[in-house]
């Protein structure tokens, strides 16, 4: 769990804080309730991002546009057990409190130096799961018991069929921190596209007193998205694993040259990716990728339900899944990536933009 590694926290006068910043460490709901009160009063506002840690740019970007418009910032790092499978990384999921830390800090004296923010950093949440679960961890299992909130049926397509569990665990977690945090606005990025409609759904339908921001998608130069998974890759899956984002590409090439039926925009999709099997295929196991694609889906922006012709007013959402098999016949001295390299699900997505007639 995220909430295990105190090393490089100070503690002065009781308030733990991250070393050489005034960014408090809180650890359990209690301290951030005693937080949260005097700002209450004093009409201060409040922007949470949400994380699970593990650090990088797209993180970073949603925390810089939190502390624009608000301010004080809090981000939650926790590895919620309750949006993972029995079968997924839980146990290998990434978790890297010092450098996160040391993130945070380097982020909240570039927003000091930045006049152009509203706040800075106040407080990283990394709470037990304990503290998340006072009634005791439910469990990963799909009938689990438990306090859970489900939001269907958008919760049930895409992502959620692949992981039944997904957006039960999001969900939940999602209430509790915006429950605990009391935050004006939340971030969250594009780049998982289905929770950021599975939390809007949730906000609206439980008229919950807070504003959803959604950033941009995040990505490395060649346009893979950034995401906390990509260390498990390795060298040679890397290169390969842009194949997802160039075949949303091509479909959305085919959407800007006036295609508007399901089998022309994702066919182009679908195409990309054979292609890249095929040569991937045609070359020695030491050298090749294989990996599968989960799903491509072309989907309506609010629903996430499944579109078999565009309305341009509307636009569309693509959105994909692929599953990156670990490498065979790994070359002396190979860099196999984070926990030897297991295999990996990533997922992108490109917003159609609704055009005007
Ligand atoms: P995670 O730590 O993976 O649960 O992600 C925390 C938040 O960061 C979520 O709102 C993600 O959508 C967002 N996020 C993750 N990767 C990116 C990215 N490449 N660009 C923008 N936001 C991202």
């Amino acid at each position: 769990m995220a909430s295990s590694c105190r090393s490089s926290s100070s503690s002065s006068g009781g308030i733990e804080k991250i070393p050489s910043t005034s960014i408090r460490v809180l650890r359990s709901v209690e301290s951030v309730r005693r937080w949260r009160k005097p700002h209450l009063i004093d009409r201060r506002t409040v922007g949470l991002v949400p994380t699970m840690g593990a650090l990088h740019e797209g993180h970073i970007s949603l925390i810089r546009a939190a502390a624009r418009e608000n301010h004080h910032v809090v981000v939650s790092v926790y590895v919620n057990p309750a949006q993972f499978g029995i079968a997924e990384d839980l146990a290998s999921y990434p978790v890297t409190w010092e450098a996160d830390t040391a993130a945070l800090a380097r982020l909240d004296r570039e927003l000091a130096d930045d006049g152009d923010n509203l706040g800075r950093i106040s407080a990283v949440f990394a709470p037990s799961t304990a503290d998340m679960y006072p009634a005791g961890f439910p469990g990963q299992e799909i009938n689990s018991k438990g306090s859970f909130v489900t939001i269907t049926p958008v919760g049930d397509v895409l992502e959620g069929a692949s992981r039944p569990t997904f957006f039960r665990g999001v969900a939940t977690v999602c209430m509790k921190l915006f429950n605990i945090v009391q935050p004006e606005k939340v971030y969250f990025g594009q780049k998982d596209v289905q929770q950021t409609v599975v939390i809007r759904t949730m906000v609206r339908d439980f008229m919950l007193p807070t504003e959803v921001v959604v950033g941009p998608t995040m990505r490395a130069p060649d346009g893979l998205a950034l995401s906390s998974r990509n260390v498990y890759l390795g060298e040679r899956r890397r290169a390969v694993a842009t194949v997802l984002n160039r075949a949303l590409k091509a479909a959305e090439a085919a959407f800007v040259s006036g295609a508007r039926d399901r089998e022309t925009v994702l066919g182009a999709a679908t195409q990309l990716a054979s292609d890249v099997l095929n040569e991937q295929m045609a070359l020695a196991p030491g050298k090749r990728v294989k990996f599968e694609i989960d799903y491509i889906s072309l989907s309506d922006p609010n629903t996430m339900e499944e579109l078999s012709l565009i309305d341009p007013a509307r636009g569309g959402i693509l959105s994909g899944a692929i599953r990156m098999r670990p490498v065979e016949a790994p070359q002396e001295g190979e860099d196999l990536g984070h926990s030897g390299g297991p295999a990996v699900r990533l997922i992108d997505n490109i917003i159609l933009e609704p055009v005007a007639a």
